[in-house]
């Protein structure tokens, strides 16, 4: 079998000879190469058929019909693929799913952060600590967070263990998603413990007494509620690691097109969206919806060489284009962006990450985020949108379904003396299940119509 052979193809694919920020040091070349062969000859995650749904989905966003929430950790680990923390995110979003649906009138696509968000990019190549130096921790899918040597050399079978637990995510999100958990007829019973004991829980217990209400009249006039029993759900990551993307990059039987199969929807991040690098060369070839987050220091220039690399043929719900500028800056950065891409004729979905704006760290070296400053983000980027008339897509955020203490604020707030009780992300602060749904709310108040 030729190399070529043996990977599809893809060890000539164009984008490989570009400069791709953020890759690991591998130190062992045969096994990375053995992690690759692995993976290509291993069964897609998703189907071409199923992004390309999504891609229409997300037309209704950027047609102003429907709105995003795309969310989960910011680092996924292999030790967090349990059922119960899977099955808590995926909780946690279909309650705001149901809280931003009540209030906007309009079908809220859904997107887990979630079955490939394994890989991050760091400020540093290198941690130093008590004078020892290490590489930075890069995702499970690289190498281990403990800050030991063995643990820190990236170890290219992680690859492999990456995809596994994507797989086991992902079978797990499909059968909780069709297999009854996401009934709207036991809207009630998915959380009672939550309703009981929180101040959004009783907002929340009021939400869902109307919506019952909404199926007993529904089913009393014969209409049909079973299509409620199951829900839409796709997964996403960033699409950082271009020894774990190209072997997962498959044709699609049906039309001869490349699709990424490691995830429905893929991104480039602010540190690896280099116009003419790696990343975005990749992303201009898959066929799956793609999304750029966009930084405070983003020019008009640059977005616009993103349409025509990214979406060239302006096709509706291709690109998405997530703007993380911080709260102190949304207002000023984002509209002319906004009006020159939809000068271009485009129809992009246009989402806020309104966390990673707004990241500290406080004495005790605790990186966090306040849910007030977060939400101040998501209203500077709605009051850009409704200004200029266009639609305000949907956000997209770091959550997980347990009571973490890693952001401040919320319903029940977080103060600074509390985020050492379960500070347990791996990368980036989290907003709990609680600060979850209360931003919901709040998000909610924005768009209610
Ligand atoms: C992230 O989403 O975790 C991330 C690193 O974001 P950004 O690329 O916007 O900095
Ligand atoms: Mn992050």
């Amino acid at each position: 079998m030729t190399a070529e052979a043996a990977d599809g193809g893809l060890s000539t694919a164009p984008w490989l000879g570009l400069p791709a920020a953020q890759q690991p040091d591998w130190p062992d070349p045969d096994a990375l190469r053995a992690a690759g062969r692995k993976l290509a000859g291993s069964p897609p995650l998703v189907l071409p058929a199923e992004c390309d749904l999504l891609t229409r989905r997300l037309a209704a966003v950027a047609r102003g019909e429907a709105l995003v929430l795309q969310g989960g950790d910011c680092a996924e680990t292999f030790s967090g693929v349990g059922a119960d923390t899977v099955r808590a995110t995926l909780r946690t979003l279909l309650h705001m799913a149901v809280v931003l649906t009540h209030a906007s009138s309009l079908p809220v696509v859904k997107i887990g952060r979630m079955a490939g968000q394994f890989a991050k990019p760091r400020s540093t190549a290198f941690e130093e600590r008590g004078g020892v130096r290490l590489p930075s921790y890069r995702g499970d899918a690289v190498n281990g967070l403990e800050f030991s040597s063995g643990s820190r050399t990236p170890d290219a079978s992680r690859l492999n263990r990456a995809y596994e637990a994507s797989a086991a995510t992902l079978n797990l999100v499909r059968a909780l998603t069709t297999g009854g958990f996401a009934d709207l007829a036991e809207v009630r019973t998915w959380n009672r413990e939550f309703v009981a004991s929180s101040p959004a829980g009783e907002r929340y217990r009021r939400l869902t007494d109307e919506i019952e209400s909404a199926l007993a009249f529904l089913r009393a006039c014969g209409g049909d509620t079973a299509p409620l029993a199951t829900t839409e759900f796709f997964v996403s990551h960033e699409a950082l690691l271009l020894d774990y993307e190209t072997p997962l990059t498959r044709v699609d039987e049906r039309t001869g097109r490349l699709y990424a199969t490691s995830g429905h929807l893929l991104w480039a991040g602010e540190r690896t969206r280099e116009a003419d690098g790696a990343h975005i060369a990749f992303l201009s070839r898959v066929r799956n919806p793609i999304a750029v987050k966009l930084g405070p220091t983003v020019g008009p220039e640059t977005v616009l060489r993103y349409l025509d690399r990214l979406d060239p043929d302006r096709e509706p719900g291709r690109l998405t284009f997530v703007m993380r500028a911080g709260a102190d800056r949304v207002r000023d950065v984002l509209p002319l962006l906004v009006e020159k891409v939809s000068a271009e004729g485009a129809q992009v979905c246009w989402l806020s990450d309104p966390m990673h704006g707004n990241t500290f760290t406080t004495p005790d070296g605790y990186k966090t985020r306040h849910v007030e400053t977060i939400l101040d983000e998501l209203s500077g980027f709605m009051a850009v949108h409704r200004a200029l008339g266009t639609h305000p897509g949907g956000i997209h955020v770091e959550l997980t379904g347990s009571e973490v203490t890693e952001c401040l604020g919320g319903g029940r707030p977080v103060g600074a003396q509390d985020l050492g009780r379960r500070y347990e992300s791996a990368c980036d602060p989290r907003l709990n299940q609680e600060q979850s749904i209360d931003l919901a709310f709040r998000l909610a108040d924005m768009y209610r119509r």
